[in-house]
């Protein structure tokens, strides 16, 4: 028994509702609330995701936890509240912000990310961690993606909240998210335990291309299938869904994602100016070392003749290329 811990889980869970009530029912949430509209989310999904609005003052979740006889030093140490900088006592945590409540993996939030409406910075504020949250194990939306998890056996990783949340309006049910970018082996481990196969559906930028990349061997190591669903370059997939729909975004995002061996070829071909002489040798000789390094023959086939007739080499040329890379290898 850890009564600190059931005090804080209570905390959080009437925080989230008492976030989700100012949000929806109160004038503080008007402006929330069109932000919200304004970026596609839809009542159901505000529901669902159990979103909110903290408003901007000081002390609107202190005296919802002081009235419930919380203890406010308690509620510190659980990130919800923050310590006066000067004097003694508390104030909120979250000030003007759009509230996405973070559960564990039996549905309990355990932790806020939290918005600002607009621009500015910093973008997202989140918990600190706590004896509830713990980042580098935790993904978002497990808890209600689990279902067709099992089902499936596959998993639909992407970068940020808005993004699982759209995903699952289009129908992506098996979608999850890291807190932030990072990616870590105790996230991987965790997946394995859940899935045979990743979908890794991060931003079309290049932050996103390049944590997609670091994202792979992390993934294959604990003996997950990968593969990589491709953005359009500078749209996130609620951006996509924004603007093309979700059909579109299940048939050319979702079905439509590539293997790692593909993938690496497509980033690799960015970072290299193929009308010139030196770039497309450069291109090549790098395409050469993730392809030669392929167990099987007939992927090597195919990946050899999609590039030969991509540059307009001889299928004969690369093979010979491929193959003395090969033996050089064992
Ligand atoms: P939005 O659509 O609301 O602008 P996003 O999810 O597209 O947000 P990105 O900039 O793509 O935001 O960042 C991806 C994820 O990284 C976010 O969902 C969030 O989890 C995390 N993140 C981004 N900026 C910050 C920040 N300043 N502090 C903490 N986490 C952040
Ligand atoms: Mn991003
Ligand atoms: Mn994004
Ligand atoms: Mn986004």
């Amino acid at each position: 028994p850890d009564p600190e811990r059931d005090r804080l889980l209570q905390a959080y869970d009437l925080s989230a509702k008492f976030y989700h009530f100012l949000l929806k029912n109160t004038e503080y949430g008007k402006e929330a609330m069109a932000y919200l509209r304004s970026r596609n989310f839809s009542d159901k999904m505000i529901d669902q995701f159990q979103i909110g609005f903290a408003p901007d003052r000081w002390d609107t979740l202190q005296q919802f936890l002081e009235k419930r006889s919380f203890d406010l030093a308690e509620m510190e140490r659980g990130g919800l509240l923050s310590a006066r900088s000067e004097g003694r006592g508390y104030v909120d945590r979250f000030r003007g912000r759009i509230i996405f409540p973070i559960a564990n993996r039996t549905g309990k939030t355990v932790a806020f990310a939290a918005r600002i409406l607009g621009e500015g910075q910093p973008k997202y504020l989140n918990s600190p961690e706590s004896r509830l949250f713990n980042k580098s194990r935790l993904l978002y939306n497990l808890h209600q993606a689990r279902a067709s998890i099992r089902k499936t056996r596959q998993i639909v990783l992407f970068e940020g909240y808005g993004d699982v949340i759209s995903a699952w309006e289009a129908g992506v049910h098996n979608g999850v998210a890291t807190m932030g970018t990072s990616l870590t082996e105790g996230h991987a481990a965790l997946m394995k335990t859940l899935a045979d196969e990743v979908v890794v559906a991060y931003d079309g930028d290049k932050a996103g291309q390049a944590a997609a990349m670091k994202s792979i061997p992390m993934l294959e190591n604990v003996g997950l299938r990968v593969k990589i669903a491709v953005l359009p370059s500078g749209l996130d997939p609620d951006e996509f869904i924004g603007r093309y729909g979700g059909e579109r975004f299940m048939d050319q995002v979702i079905h439509a994602a590539v293997s790692t061996v593909k993938f690496k070829l497509i980033y690799l071909k960015k970072g290299h100016i193929l009308l010139e002489e030196d770039g497309k040798i450069a291109y090549v000789k790098e395409a050469l070392e993730i392809i030669a390094a392929l167990p099987s023959s007939t992927e090597r086939e195919v990946y050899l003749k999609e590039i030969a007739t991509e540059l307009n080499l001889s299928y004969e040329s690369l093979k010979q290329d491929c193959n003395l890379l090969r033996a050089s290898l064992q």
